[in-house]
């Protein structure tokens, strides 16, 4: 399924507790553009059955309604207006959650079927949170349900339980059932945008990407940089110690890299040996920096007990002109002129001089 590109922008490589990690933040990015659509058919669909059901006894009830409604249609629309969107919505469900119980109260309806409304902001958030976060937030409407029905003329509730017992069952049931689907989902995404032998992200998760960033840097004004690595003579570590010791190569080699990046950078193995590292909001020379930390990392020490190196090609675009598949075209002619160069090189594509180099001696361990 396609899915709008919208106008996102810049998210933080800082993570959050709502989203740990990247396949987290993968996940919540890709779920809240699918769940938005079906938001507003939900409203649609309340406002048709609700509104003229529900007896208003109190006039002021439904404005605590009106207030989460909007509030929670305004985070949902907003949200990729601030780098860690995942804060923005998981404030608005508990908001949300605090209103609908608020109106519930005043409106007397604490004792009737009302509660059971709590349960499509929990849906909602199941549908984007991992496990730890959709148990906080039902803790919290738990809390705000039994608060309701017991604090405010506990005295029904004593007398005629089911009245709490039903809503509370079932908005346990819906998140227990609903828990199965969302961890199966969140297996399936990591299996397809991670790759088995590193762990990095894979060429899928690269294709689902570039768009967006490209989207990203449209609407910043920001330019991007994008660095190409490829291991040298990597074809001579397979003929001389086995394709077993290649893939340990592979492995550790994505260990030494990932030590260099942040938790939250993109970076891909987008082929055999061959790897790319996306850097939003960074020029050529930022991508030129960090392209030469990672050459000198990966030629510093010894992987799977072998001498390994590295050459890059970085390139970047314009700011707000960022475009995938030019960017990386120049970076990677910009690799195949670090290989005309002798290997173990970081080239640039605008020809600029290289970082300060700092080129390690090739030792033999
Ligand atoms: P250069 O310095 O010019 O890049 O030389 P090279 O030998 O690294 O380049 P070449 O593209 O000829 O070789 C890449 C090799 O990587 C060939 C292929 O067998 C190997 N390869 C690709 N994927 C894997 C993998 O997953 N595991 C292992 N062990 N080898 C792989
Ligand atoms: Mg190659
Ligand atoms: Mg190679």
């Amino acid at each position: 399924m396609s899915v709008d590109v919208r106008p996102y922008a810049p998210i933080s490589s800082r993570p959050s507790w709502i989203c740990r990690t990247r396949a987290e933040r993968e996940r919540f990015l890709d779920m809240h553009a699918r769940i938005l659509p079906a938001h507003q058919r939900v409203l649609v669909l309340l406002i048709l059955l609700l509104v003229p059901t529900i007896p208003w006894d109190e006039p002021w009830a439904p404005v605590p309604v009106v207030a989460a409604m909007v509030g929670y249609a305004w985070a949902q629309h907003n949200a990729m207006r601030h780098d860690r969107p995942e804060l923005t919505i998981a404030a608005g469900i508990a908001v949300g959650l605090l209103m609908l119980t608020v109106a519930l109260v005043l409106d007397g309806q604490q004792h009737r079927p009302g509660l059971a409304i709590l349960i499509w902001p929990l849906v909602a958030a199941g549908g984007r949170f991992p496990a730890r976060v959709v148990w906080v937030l039902t803790a919290y409407a738990v809390a705000l349900m039994v608060g309701a029905a017991l604090g405010f003329d506990g005295g029904v509730v004593l007398r005629d339980p089911i009245v709490l017992t039903l809503p509370l069952a079932t908005m346990l049931a819906v998140v227990m059932m609903s828990s199965v689907i969302r961890e199966s989902d969140a297996q399936h995404r990591s299996a397809a945008i991670l790759d088995g032998l590193t762990g990095m992200l894979n060429r899928t998760a690269l294709a689902a990407r570039t768009d967006e960033i490209e989207h990203q840097s449209a609407i910043a004004g920001h330019s991007v940089a994008v660095i190409v690595a490829d291991v040298d003579h990597f074809k001579a570590v397979n003929d001389s110690h086995g394709h077993g010791v290649g893939d340990h190569v592979l492995r550790d080699l994505a260990g030494v890299l990932r030590k260099e990046l942040r938790a939250f950078d993109l970076a891909y193995r987008v082929g055999g040996e061959e790897f790319a590292v996306i850097m939003p909001g960074a020029d050529e020379q930022a991508g030129t920096e960090l392209a030469e930390r990672l050459r000198v990392a990966v030629a510093a020490e010894p992987i799977a007990g072998l001498a390994v190196t590295m050459s890059f090609g970085v390139a970047s675009g314009a700011p707000g002109a960022f475009a995938w598949d030019d960017a990386y075209a120049r970076a990677d002619a910009a690799l195949y002129g670090a290989k005309q160069d002798g290997r173990n090189v970081v080239r640039r594509a605008s020809g600029l001089p290289d970082a300060p180099a700092s080129p390690l001696p090739l030792v033999a361990y």
